[in-house]
């Protein structure tokens, strides 16, 4: 362990643990709602105003396309442009992204909100940093930087030649006579794939919360997500000059929330924060990059750097901390309670306790800093996080909690009401008073797992027209996560049977390069199909369940939140429970020893791909 090894905490108590757990499950029940998920709603419909697009061109239209290409993909974050990237470093020539949005990015194409960063290191989130021959200008990336970045991804691997945004992909078919998918888009698009690649996010699509009466105010308002800087004013980097005469109400205080406070309390005239459930606000420390530092870097060393905060953040062990930052410490306090290198040593009761008195130490230090940043005792106190630190995703900022001492700035609590009671025309109520406001800004987060063909809202048909619903029935099937029988040729990102990691990024990196070796294996042997055998799929699952890590157990106890399906967890979880290191591991060796022929399915008659005259 690096000479920044955390110091040595002093030791807990078994009646404090418990005094804690109370405590702990005594919040929890405060928030939890029958609901669930049903609490929230889609923003469609009446809500579709939520989620339209206030970038791309509204007039835009294109002839319908009934062509041909090599690859499709869809989706246009890191996820499609990583695969993109990936393929035609494997020699694809022709490759197509879909993209609802107007341009590539993602997540950082919709999300401009003012203050928005990356809160994983620029070093290690912004993905082929070494291709594109960029060094990031800070620590944390602000969000400008990270979408201008998707789109020299796209210049560099030429992805936008092909590409269609404002294009929202509608059905995926696979047509067996000719081994190949028809994608058909709500642009009229029918055109046809030999592979297709889905990459659509996992926090794709805004949702709002049901309060009863969220459709009768009559002031202005938004989601986080889609930033109306028509009416705020200033930009990313902030000064909301225009809302020097407004009252603005913002709902919710997750990652996203963090991030926007400070601005709205510098400019609103008042502004109101409306709170059910506080995050973990640790330190940020955000710097620019060292230009000696960045002039230094040897060939590889992105490589480097984001394997030493996988394997660190996963719970393995190295010889030196190389991104050390909030991420990396709570990592490392984990570690340097166990009584031995490595969590997978340890018997689970040992390695249980060990977390928990990490977890005790760990939350302390974050209520403790609340304290010394917040001047009002009874604001810092309804500040304060009472649960486990992975129950909620963690936050990091240097201004958050401060700008609670700003006399414009009002805390408002809501969980003894389990969230915002009701809005009416003219404002929020909370405990019976209502807040009149000018604005409401909902920073009320994303749904999970809807995107895609996962959630069923994109369709697929597979071979002999099977609908993967019915494929699924008794849950998803996959081999590795990526494909499944009866589909050929069709391969997805995210986390699904897969791995997962905080830098999620670099797990959707090591599945491109993956889906990018399949199909060139494909190319060259010949193989029209790659489809793993219904056997090889029931042996992954076995290994899924096998080795799936109980969280049960740790999320019954959390708050809720989207990390425990709104306080009813799952009873298994469906990543691979050894991790992303273990697992890119298994993928490499997978490769190597004969994998591959598993999956090629060769062409009755030998027919190999070849790019036909109408691919562009
Ligand atoms: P979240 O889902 O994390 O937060 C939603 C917030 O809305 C919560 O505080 C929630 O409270 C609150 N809320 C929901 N319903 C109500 C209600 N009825 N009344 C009052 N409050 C309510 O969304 P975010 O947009 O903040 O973040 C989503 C994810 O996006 C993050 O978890 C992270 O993965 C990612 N992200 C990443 C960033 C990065 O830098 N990498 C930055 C920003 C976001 P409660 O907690 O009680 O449910």
């Amino acid at each position: 362990m690096s000479a920044s090894t955390p110091p040595a905490e002093p030791p807990v108590s078994e009646e404090e643990l418990s005094v804690l757990r109370a405590r702990y499950r005594a919040e929890r029940d405060r928030r939890v709602r029958p609901e669930g998920n049903q609490q929230y709603q889609r923003a469609e419909g009446e809500f579709g105003y939520y989620a339209a697009d206030p970038y791309a061109d509204p007039e835009f239209t294109r002839e319908p396309l009934e062509d041909r290409v090599e690859a499709a993909i869809v989706g246009g974050g890191f996820g499609g442009l990583l695969a993109g990237a990936r393929l035609r470093q494997a020699g694809v020539e022709s490759i197509r992204v879909l993209e609802e949005g107007g341009d590539f990015g993602g997540t950082w194409y919709w999300n401009r909100y003012p203050g928005i960063h990356c809160d994983i290191e620029s070093y290690i989130y912004m993905p082929l940093l070494e291709e594109v021959g960029y060094v990031p200008q800070w620590k944390y990336a602000p969000g400008e930087e990270i979408r201008q970045h998707a789109q020299a991804i796209g210049r560099t691997f030429d992805l936008y030649r092909d590409a269609c945004f404002q294009t929202r992909v509608t059905e995926l078919r696979w047509d067996d006579a000719e081994s190949e998918w028809i994608v058909t888009t709500d642009r009229g698009d029918r055109m046809r794939a030999r592979y297709v690649v889905t990459a659509s996010g996992t926090l794709s699509q805004a949702k709002l919360p049901g309060i009863p009466g969220i459709e009768t105010f009559k002031g202005h308002t938004f989601h986080t997500s889609r930033w109306d800087y028509a009416y705020t004013g200033g930009d990313a980097d902030g000064n909301l000059h225009k809302l020097a005469d407004k009252r603005v109400a913002l709902i919710g205080t997750g990652a996203t929330a963090i991030q926007v406070v400070p601005h709205l309390g510098a400019d609103a005239a008042e502004l109101f924060v409306f709170q059910r459930t506080p995050s973990t606000v640790d330190v940020r420390a955000n710097r620019p990059t060292d230009p000696a530092w960045a002039s230094s870097l040897a060939p590889g060393w992105q490589r480097e750097r984001r394997e030493n905060f996988l394997t660190l953040v996963a719970g393995g062990a190295v010889e030196e901390d190389l991104v050390a930052d909030s991420w990396t410490s709570s990592a490392r306090l984990h570690q340097s309670l166990l009584p031995s290198d490595g969590y997978r040593d340890v018997a689970p009761e040992e390695r249980e306790r060990a977390l928990e008195v990490a977890d005790f130490h760990k939350m302390n230090e974050i209520r403790s800093r609340v304290d010394a940043l917040v001047a009002d005792p009874e604001t810092a106190e309804l500040l304060k996080p009472w649960y486990r630190y992975m129950c909620k995703r963690p936050t990091f900022s240097d201004h958050y909690l401060q700008t609670f001492n700003r006399p414009n700035v009002t805390l408002v609590d809501t969980a003894d009401t389990h969230g915002v009671e009701r809005l009416t025309e003219t404002g929020v109520v909370v405990g019976g008073r209502e807040y009149e406001v000018d604005c409401i800004i909902f920073s009320t987060g994303f749904e999970v797992g809807v995107s895609g063909i996962t959630s069923g809202r994109l369709p697929v048909h597979g071979r002999n027209g099977l609908p993967l619903g019915e494929a699924w029935r008794e849950g998803p099937r996959t081999l590795h996560g990526f494909y499944s029988h009866g589909f050929p040729n069709l391969f997805q990102l995210g986390p699904l049977q897969n791995a997962s990691s905080v830098n999620f990024v670099h797990v959707l990196d090591e599945q491109a390069s993956h889906v990018a070796e399949v199909v060139a294996a494909a190319r060259r042997s010949g193989a029209l199909r790659v489809e793993p055998s219904r056997e090889a799929e029931a042996e992954w699952l076995a290994t899924i369940r096998e080795k799936a890590a109980d969280l049960y157990k740790f999320h019954a106890e959390c708050t809720p939140g989207y990390y425990n399906n709104e306080g009813r967890p799952r009873q298994r979880s469906e990543s691979f429970g050894d991790g992303p290191v273990a697992f890119h591991a298994l993928l490499r060796q997978w490769r190597t020893w004969g994998g591959l022929d598993e999956v090629l399915v060769e062409a009755a008659d030998g027919r190999g791909w070849k790019e036909s005259a109408d691919a562009q």
